[in-house]
């Protein structure tokens, strides 16, 4: 699974709280923590859906 934060992420916050494993807030935009990607599936998941502004692509291998 390969997750990305697009640019119209408005720092909202919610995903770094549903999987602070991947999703760490740097200034006003989240960035990806990739290391952790594949235990936390679901919860990236969970974070993507949440997003108000659906700026987190989530990519299938
Ligand atoms: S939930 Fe969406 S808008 Fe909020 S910080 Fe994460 S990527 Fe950005």
């Amino acid at each position: 699974m390969k997750v990305s934060v697009l640019d119209n992420c408005v720092g909202c916050g919610a995903c770094a709280i549903i999987n602070s494993d991947v999703f760490e807030m740097q200034g006003n935009k989240a960035v990806v923590n990739t290391n952790k990607i594949e235990q936390t599936q679901d919860l990236c998941i969970d974070a993507a859906i949440t997003c108000p502004v659906n700026a987190i692509k989530i990519d299938e291998y």
